[in-house]
């Protein structure tokens, strides 16, 4: 793709002066894919040398620059922290219509950023009650969760000349047991919905779901306790009826919101029985 607009390509690890027009530039697996009239530079974010992942007591730290490959090989390491969450990880890598090529290139931060609703990574860090870390071209830092982050398709409060520095998963919020359920319209396709309830592991009767791909912004349900089928339906209905259905090529509305019922059940049941 010629990005025939562009004018300049900066390292932004040698210091940013935004201007209007400006945008980052990550793994660049969706900028070079499309046509960009309204970008001039592009601020490339490869020579930030953050570390990708950092494992403490308080969490995880994911880098907005750790690539989709370097999550899913943590994610796989035999002996780790977090298992049941770890699980979840490799599903949410494993669930980009795209293959291990694009997932060497394609950044965490991209993802999240770029805010599609079937953005697997905003799935995974909603679920796991993530938090973006924001840094404004002040150097300020400010803190959000992912769900609040993402306010429609494509849409994010990112301001002017803001970067998603990392996303922060807490040692509570990694610490529970989780069922990932996912459809699309062929068999490694781009997610027509996508579903993971989630139970802490020292309090199993507290519940969550998190609805992403068939909502244009993350949908995040919390429950006391486990939720009944009918409770689970009507909880649902009224928060999907708030944010409405996405309608595009991967799915036609009337098929989207019967499969959010479909998989949000499933999901409930197999999180009974695991409990
Ligand atoms: C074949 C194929 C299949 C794909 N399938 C999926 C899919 O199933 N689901 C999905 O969600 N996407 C999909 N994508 C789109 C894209 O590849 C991914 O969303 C990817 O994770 C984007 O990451 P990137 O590092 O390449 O971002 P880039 O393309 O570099 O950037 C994406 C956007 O995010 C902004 N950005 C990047 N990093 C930051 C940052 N740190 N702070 C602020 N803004 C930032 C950029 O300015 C740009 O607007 C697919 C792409 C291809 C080519």
């Amino acid at each position: 793709m010629d990005l025939a607009a562009v004018r300049a390509v900066l390292d932004a690890s040698c210091g940013v002066r935004w201007e209007e027009g400006d945008a980052w530039l990550a793994g660049g697996t969706w900028l070079f894919s499309t046509p960009q009239p309204e970008i001039s530079r592009l601020w490339d974010l490869a020579r930030m040398d953050w570390q990708p992942l950092v494992v403490s007591e308080g969490g995880l730290e994911i880098a907005a620059t750790c690539t989709v490959a370097e999550l899913l090989a943590f994610a796989l390491q035999p002996d780790g922290p977090w298992p049941d969450a770890r699980a979840l990880m490799a599903d949410c890598c494993r669930a980009f219509s795209s293959s291990f090529k694009v997932w060497n290139t394609a950044t965490v931060g991209g993802n999240v950023c770029l805010a599609l609703p079937a953005a697997p990574m905003v799935s995974l860090a909603v679920a796991l009650h993530g938090v973006c870390v924001l840094r404004a071209a002040d150097g300020r830092d400010r803190q959000l969760p992912v769900g609040d982050f993402v306010t429609g398709a494509g849409r994010t409060c990112l301001r002017p000349g803001e970067m998603l520095r990392c996303l922060r998963l807490r040692a509570a919020g990694l610490a529970q047991r989780t069922v990932m359920r996912r459809a699309s319209l062929r068999p490694g396709g781009h997610s027509a919905a996508l579903v993971i309830a989630a139970s802490a592991l020292d309090d199993p009767g507290q519940v969550t779901f998190t609805l992403t791909a068939a909502t244009p912004r993350p949908v995040h349900l919390s429950f006391p306790r486990t939720p009944t089928a009918a409770g689970l339906r009507a909880a649902i209905e009224q928060a999907v009826d708030a944010t409405g259905i996405v309608d595009d090529a991967h799915g036609s509305p009337a098929w989207r919101r019967h499969l959010i019922h479909h998989l949000a059940e499933e999901a409930r049941q197999a999180l009974e029985t695991e409990n």
